[in-house]
Order: structure tokens, then sequence, then C-alpha cells
């Protein structure tokens, strides 16, 4: 590779979950602390990194599109120094130096932290790859926050040892690691003098998370929420994602008595039967998972429920699909997340005989998504009449609009006196699928 010039430009394209978006951010911040500033929209940025997710198909695929696209010339008119980053650099880094030689260097999940002596390296005409991952060292390494949106995202648990025979978490962010109570205190401060007003702690399993507190105390997430609500300046605290098997009693309690906990859980279950559930290697039965959502909603009775569903498992017959439609008829979930299933390559599902046909994956999936849009629309209609507050996020396409997000993770919009960052008193006046219109109480 030839020597370059040092990138003055940066553009971060980050795919897949929130803790991807997160890592976005922190890597943003560390080309910034670089010099190297946010290429405005439109404009060819010198250096591009592609943050990606390999949680589901055609996602190498994917990439090697979009570096295609950037060196010939499709996105942006001069082709840019490229960064692969995200699970896929982690699980196919080797194979992306090989095949595509615009790539100067590969970075995962762990070890985004080297990014800037990286781009030096491809700066002095070498091209590199990191995709260690040693324990918590990145979060260490990384710039303080600055700047944040009034919704902040805040990483406090990665990795994952649950092992669901269909998933490439445990193989792509590696084991479950904890970041220190401490850390996680201070950079929530931080996310708040720099603007923000909701935190929503992240983790691939976030109710995993364990510490200890300054005085040597055994904490779970419920007792890390508690500590985090006492700062007044702090109105919202969101968490997400969770598994049924770290779900405790402390954690339901807080649902009941910590009023910054705003009313919302996305609890994956993925299937409706217990013998596919089994096959996943979820720790849970349907009958446990409906008895767990019973008890956060004796603590918290106006909680919103979300989840995650994976149709057409290896095996899975269309007696047990219509398992999954009755939990979804039980639950009547307020919003949730759909996928036909995907072979992982290095899992266990991946080699399981009985794979089942796309065309009988898309069936189901259709029929699990009408109903799911049914619940959504029907919990949408029935917030009607409520008055609630809404986290302005972002200005709305009409004069004078806002757009933000009630307590239970709605996107409301509505038009009146208002900034991005306040918490507005609303009412909710008109209900569609994916949003709600309001207006403001006088
Ligand atoms: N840790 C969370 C849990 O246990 O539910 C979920 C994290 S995972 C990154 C997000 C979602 O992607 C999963 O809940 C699952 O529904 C979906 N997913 C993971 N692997 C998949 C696969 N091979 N095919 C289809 N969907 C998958
Ligand atoms: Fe993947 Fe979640 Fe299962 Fe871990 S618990 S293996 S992240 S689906």
């Amino acid at each position: 590779m030839q020597k370059t010039a040092s990138p003055k430009t940066y553009r971060v394209k980050s795919f897949g979950c929130q803790m991807n978006v997160y890592d976005g951010e922190r890597m943003a911040e560390m080309l910034a602390e670089k010099g190297i500033t946010e290429a405005p929209e439109g404009e060819d940025a010198d250096l591009v990194v592609l943050n990606t997710c390999h949680i589901r198909e055609k996602a190498a695929e994917k990439v090697y599109s979009d570096i295609g696209r950037l060196t010939k010339g499709k996105t942006q008119k001069k082709a840019p120094m490229i960064a692969v980053a995200g699970c896929v650099a982690q699980a196919e880094g080797e194979e992306i130096m090989a095949r595509a030689p615009a790539v100067s260097m590969v970075v995962g999940p762990q070890a985004y932290h080297r990014l800037p002596g990286m781009i030096d390296d491809a700066v002095a005409g070498k091209r590199s790859t990191d995709t260690d991952m040693p324990a918590d060292a990145k979060f260490a390494a990384l710039p303080k926050r600055r700047k944040s949106a009034p919704s902040a995202f805040l990483t406090i648990q990665e990795g994952c040892d649950k092992f669901c025979t269909y998933c490439v978490v445990p193989y792509t962010r590696g084991a479950e690691i904890s970041r220190p109570y401490s850390a996680l205190v201070d950079e929530a401060k931080k996310l708040v003098e720099a603007g923000a007003k909701e935190i929503t702690l992240l983790g691939q399993n976030v109710s995993a998370w364990t510490g200890e507190d300054d005085r040597g105390r055994k904490l779970g997430m419920a007792g890390l929420i508690r500590e985090l609500a006492k700062d007044p300046d702090l109105k919202r605290i969101r968490y997400t994602t969770s598994h049924p098997a770290d779900m405790d009693d402390e954690l339901i309690d807080t649902h009941g008595e910590v009023g910054k906990l705003m009313p919302y859980l996305h609890l994956p279950v993925q299937s409706g039967n217990d013998r596919v559930l089994k096959a996943m290697n979820r720790s849970h039965t349907a009958e446990s998972y409906l008895h767990l959502l019973e008890r956060f909603r004796a603590a918290r009775p106006d909680l919103a429920l979300s989840g995650d569903f994976i149709v057409g498992f290896p095996g899975e017959t269309d007696a047990e699909f219509e398992d999954t439609l009755k939990v979804v008829d039980q639950v009547r979930y307020a919003q949730a997340y759909s996928f036909k299933y995907s072979p992982r390559p290095g899992t266990p599902a991946a080699t399981m005989e009985n794979q089942i046909e796309p065309q009988v994956m898309d069936e189901r999936l259709q029929r699990l998504q009408a109903a799911l849009r049914r619940d959504q629309q029907a919990f949408n209609e029935a917030s009607i009449g409520k008055t609630c507050e809404v986290l302005v996020e972002r200005r709305g396409k009409l004069d004078g609009q806002w757009l933000g997000k009630s307590p239970w993770l709605q996107s409301v919009h509505f038009t009146g006196d208002a900034d991005i960052g306040d918490l507005i008193e609303v009412k909710l006046i008109q209900a569609g699928q994916n949003s709600l219109a309001g207006e403001i109480v006088a």
C-alpha cells in the first residue's frame, strides 16, 4: 500500500444494533480528538469507517458492495481511506483484508480504541488488522464524553456467555464483561453535563451486569439504575436488551419504585414453543417467560412490552410456529422485532438438519408480523387521550413541528413552543401504527 495524506474528514456508517450506534459515536469522538472532523452531509470524506453487523444474512456481501461503491466513485467522487469495524470485521477480518485491497484497516468491536494508531499506519502505507478481545481495555482508552443528544446510549455490559445455538454474538463480541460501576457513574454524569436527559443502558445481555459500588457492595443492574436515578438532571432511564434468565426480583421492584425508569421492557422470547426454545438453548419455557412478564406488569401496570422473535428455526413445525402466535396473542406487545432464521457460520444451528424452506419462513414471518402490527396499532390507539411527557429529540418536517418519545417509547409529533431536549407535557390525540400525534397541554 502507498503512503497517503492524513485524513482531515471522516464518516462513520453504523449498521445493526444500538451497541454499534454507541461504538460508532465513540469512534467518532476518537477521530475528533485526533483532529479529524466529520464530513458535512453530501461531501466526500477522507476516511470512511464501515461499522458492520453480522447478526443476519448477507452482512459480509453488503460490506463488499459498500467497499466497491466507495472505490468506484459511486458513493463519493474520490475514493477514501476505508476502515472496516464491527462484528463482520471480527468474524471475517482476514478474508476482508485478502479480498479487498482498498481496505486499509480492519478493527474488531473490542479493539477500536486502537483506530487512531491504525490510521497513522495507513498514512505510512501499512495495512493493519486488530481483532483482539481484551476485556474492558477499550473503554479506559476512550476519550471523555463531551457532546450528547437528549437521548444517549451508555454501554454497561458487553459480550455473551449464553450461546443460543443460532447466534454469532458470543463469537464476535466475546465473553460477558461488565464495565466497572465507577466508570459508568462517571460516564453517565458526563453525558448529562453534555446535554443528555435520557440514558439507555446497553448490553447484549444488559441485565447480566454486575459490579461493586464505592463501598465494595455487590450490585446488579437494578442497583446501578437506582444510583443513576439520583442525578436530578437525568430525567429518564431505559435499558436494552435483556435475557429472561437475568431478570431478578430487585429489577422487577425497581420498575415499580423508580419513576425515572421508563415503563418499557424489551424482553426477547424468540419462540413460543418449548421444544424449539430448548433446541435454541434458551433457558426459559413459554410459560416461565409469560409468568415473568406478569410479575413485571404487576410491579408496573402500564408497562409497554417489546420482544424479539425468530421464525423458521431448523425443524420448526407449523404447530410449533402456532405456539409463537399464541404467546403474541397473550402478551399483546406494544412493539416487537421479528426475523427469519438466518444460518450463521460457526453456530450449532447452521449445521442442524431440517433447515426450513425460505418460502415457509416468508409465510410465517408475514403471519407473525400481521399479528404484531395489529397489537402495536391497538396499543397506540389505547394511548389516545392520555397525557404524558414527550422528550423532544428533533424537528419534524412541518413548520413548528417537533418529534420525540413518550415514556412508552412511542414516536410522538406535535407542534408548538418547544426545543430539542425539552420534556413537554403532551396529550395524545391520534394514533398510527408507528407514531402518534399529540398537542401541548396548556
Ligand atoms: N441478547 C438478546 C437476547 O438474548 O434476546 C438479543 C441480542 S441479538 C444481538 C438480537 C436479536 O437478533 C435476537 O434477539 C434474535 O431475535 C436475532 N437473531 C440473532 N441471531 C439470529 C439469527 N441467526 N437469525 C435470525 N435472527 C437472529
Ligand atoms: Fe445471542 Fe442474546 Fe442468545 Fe447471547 S443471549 S447468544 S446475544 S441471542
